[in-house]
């Protein structure tokens, strides 16, 4: 087995660079809180993916044996501070006059699609919500036998009090605590302490709730709370121990509090130690935000002729816990980038059949796993793409390291420089489509005199050209020739 190099990440749960481990060595079992599917995701959304994904990718490439599962919130939920309580699906439901089911569907097979543009990978299990009514009902009571629940006022709360911990984010103050408790039901008088949390409602504002379960928990039909479809998703595909949970900033509290609470309640033990939290991207005027009516999407972006993969570059060019600011300008820089990799690519042997120069290649790569083994350093990783083109060895063992690492960056360079390559021989191809003979012989004779430096010769040749009707123009490509 390959030996896998020690990884150090930030860690949200103890608040510092923790050493990764894992509960059975050698695999690891990863969670990602995935999409509510009401819209479209914005470039926000899909920047936490994108760092999430390679993070996955670098598991893989350290020689993880990965299991990556997400859930798509699909069940009507309550939201964070942004949205005040307004339920999410039935928002989009009712803008759009459809029913929430397909609402859910057409945004799900939207997300994918961003996400193959942005070369995400799909994780290994994706589970939507409403899948595991079951498993809800059955951790919901669970808790209630264990007394970590109530019922009170038609709906199921979890009960903080019965914790000895709570808040292990630790970065909560008081006004915080007053936004979690909005999230849930304003003002809700059934609570016994104010950090209570829903687990099962029938009773809420939201009278048209579209999708109901029955439960043993009251005659009447409800639905489940926001947080506990992860912890259950969670377990189902990875057990007892999850290795490490991701999502947005935004999802440490309340969500990720409350996921932690209810789990360790359930299993009696320690449930998840290692917390990876994406820091956010800002348009100009500040935190981007679904509900705040017009958002950038994927589509967005194409639209005004970016190449999605432009938009993966910024991201990797920037720390995943730092705060991003999205502007054109940026992504014009981005583009710049971008471009200019590719070019040098292009330039490569791509037929070069030498032997792979070892010694250049594992110096190279261990720079590149130890940049990201460092609590994820992307804009180091990429730097070493300029080490590699830079390097003095052979086309081989450049075009195998760019390889290699492509596939935790994932920008698909060697396709884009393929694809250069080709258009310039295309063009190379039709340089002098319709240009007479005598016209194409003049200017190749030309461009031969230059290079001998007989410049007599050469202007004599393009004032002959010119007598022919036809004008040259030299350009860094060579020499064009048009017709007057
Ligand atoms: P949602 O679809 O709202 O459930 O969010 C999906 C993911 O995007 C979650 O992991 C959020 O924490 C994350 N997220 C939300 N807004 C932003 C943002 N502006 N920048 C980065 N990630 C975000
Ligand atoms: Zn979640």
């Amino acid at each position: 087995m390959k030996e896998i190099p020690q990884i150090r990440l930030y860690n949200s749960y103890t608040r510092r660079k923790d050493l990764l481990t894992t509960h059975e060595p050698g695999k690891l079992g990863m969670y990602t809180c995935g999409p509510t599917v009401y819209h479209y995701a914005h470039i926000g959304n899909l920047r936490s993916y994108i760092m999430e994904d390679v993070l996955e990718k670098f598991f893989r490439y350290a020689g993880y044996d990965v299991k990556r599962v997400m859930n798509v919130t699909d069940v009507g939920h309550l939201t964070s501070d942004a949205d005040e309580g307004e339920d999410k699906m039935i928002k989009g439901a009712k803008r759009e006059h459809k029913t929430v089911m397909e609402i859910a569907k057409f945004y799900t097979d939207a997300f994918f699609s961003d996400c193959a543009k942005l070369n995400i990978r799909t994780p290994d299990v994706v589970e939507p919500a409403t899948n595991l009514i079951p498993e809800y009902i059955n951790m919901v009571q669970v808790l209630l036998d264990k007394g970590y629940a109530y019922k009170a006022g038609g709906n199921v709360y979890f009960d903080t009090s019965k914790l000895d911990r709570y808040y292990v984010f630790g970065e909560h103050d008081e006004e915080d605590l007053a936004v979690g408790v909005r999230e849930g039901v304003e003002e809700d008088a059934n609570k016994k302490n104010k950090a209570d949390f829903v687990l099962w409602f029938t009773q809420s504002k939201f009278e048209d709730q579209a999708l109901k379960w029955e439960s043993p928990f009251f005659d009447e039909m409800g639905y489940p709370g926001w947080h506990i479809e992860c912890s259950c998703i969670s377990m189902k595909h990875l057990g007892e121990y999850c290795d490490i949970h991701c999502g947005g900033v935004d999802n440490m509290f309340p969500h990720h509090t409350n996921e932690i609470a209810q789990s360790e309640a359930y299993l009696g033990h320690e449930w998840c130690t290692q917390w990876f939290h994406v820091a956010h991207l800002n348009d100009e005027t500040g935190k981007m935000s679904k509900s705040k009516g017009e958002f950038l999407t994927v589509s967005l972006l194409e639209e005004k002729g970016y190449n999605p993969l432009v938009y993966r570059l910024f991201c990797l060019q920037s720390h995943y816990r730092k705060n991003l600011v999205f502007s054109f300008e940026a992504l014009d820089n981005a583009t710049q980038q971008y471009e200019k990799l590719v070019q040098k690519i292009a330039q490569l042997n791509f037929d070069d059949k030498s032997e792979i120069d070892k010694e250049t290649f594992d110096k190279l790569n261990d720079k590149f796993v130890k940049n990201l083994a460092i609590d994820l350093n992307t804009a180091n990783a990429v730097s070493v793409l300029y080490d590699v083109l830079k390097a003095n060895t052979n086309d081989a063992t450049k075009l195998c390291l760019l390889e290699h690492f492509d596939y935790v960056l994932s920008l698909d360079l060697r396709k884009a420089a393929e694809k250069l390559k080709k258009e310039q021989a295309e063009r190379e191809a039709n340089r002098y489509a319709g240009i007479p003979e005598e016209v194409v012989a003049m200017v190749e004779e030309r461009a031969a005199a230059k290079k001998a430096k007989d410049f007599a010769k050469a202007d004599e040749l393009r004032d002959k050209v010119k007598a022919l009707g036809y004008t040259i123009k030299d350009t860094p490509q060579g020499a064009e020739i048009v017709k007057d």
